[in-house]
């Protein structure tokens, strides 16, 4: 894991992990991939396993698609990030990808956080769509009480009752958790807005209220995304966004709260 030395989230550590919501086949992988890594991107995400609400829907390509992941990653020598679905594959994932995700519906699997708990690899833990702050760390402590303390909480936006986006993304969860864990809390504002045109503004707002990282989907040619097109932006808006995170981050060091 040495490539993760310096790639780690904190306060010192701004990253932002960018990629399509799913792996859809190696070439089109590899292509955001290269795209993303000449624009700064040292973590490229993709879904190989997706819980769909339709069964109807694409599900994803399964192993094939973490090992085209594991295979881009090692080509392009970037983090590779991906979203673990299910026990069985912990073992298998942990072995060729560097970052695994807990996804909002699985916040609450605990024999699967358990299992997350034994493996060397940081996770990504992603709020649960109707769950407290407290609930959330303590999802967290199920990884770390097995034994990982390499836990990165992300909030994807919470379920109210405002129908217009796709979630509502709770930025006080940056500060709240500040205050009452050491974890790092990365923000990811695309499953959120479930709307291309609202990703920076919820990016740059993040940004702006501490959060440690971003998690964006992110593609060359979004609209063709089988899966969450209408939210994944362009590599150009992705570029906007991480040119202005530093003079932010300036802003933010310089405030004494
Ligand atoms: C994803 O990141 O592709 C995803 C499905 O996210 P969430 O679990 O937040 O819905
Ligand atoms: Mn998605």
């Amino acid at each position: 894991m040495e490539k993760m030395n310096d790639l780690n989230f904190g306060p010192m550590n701004f990253n932002i992990i960018a990629g399509p919501c799913s792996i859809e086949d190696y070439d089109s992988l590899y292509e955001a991939a290269l795209e993303l890594k000449n624009r700064g991107i040292r973590m490229i995400r993709g879904g190989a396993y997706k819980l769909r609400t339709s069964v109807h829907s694409f599900r994803g390509l399964g192993d094939a698609g973490i090992m085209h992941l594991a295979n881009v990653g090692k080509e392009l020598d970037l983090i590779t990030v991906s979203e673990v679905t299910q026990t069985d594959k912990v073992d298998f994932m942990a072995n060729y990808i560097d970052i695994l995700v807990v996804g909002t519906r699985n916040m609450h699997n605990y024999p699967l956080l358990e299992l997350l708990g034994k493996i060397d690899k940081p996770v990504i833990l992603k709020r649960g769509i109707a769950a407290t702050y407290d609930e959330w760390l303590a999802s967290a402590e199920y990884i770390i009480e097995n034994g990982n303390n390499k836990v990165i909480l992300c909030e994807r936006g919470i379920r109210t009752f405002e129908p217009e986006t796709r979630y509502t993304l709770d930025i006080s969860a940056i500060s709240v958790i500040k205050n009452k864990s050491t974890l790092p809390i990365i923000i990811d504002p695309s499953h959120a807005a479930g709307n291309r045109d609202l990703v920076p503004s919820l990016a740059l707002a993040a940004v702006a209220a501490g959060a440690d990282g971003l998690m964006i989907e992110c593609q060359p040619n979004p609209s063709e995304s089988i899966c969450d097109a209408n939210q994944t932006i362009s590599p150009d808006t992705l570029s906007q966004i991480m040119d202005a995170v530093p003079e932010l981050r300036l802003h933010l060091s310089r405030m004494k709260l």
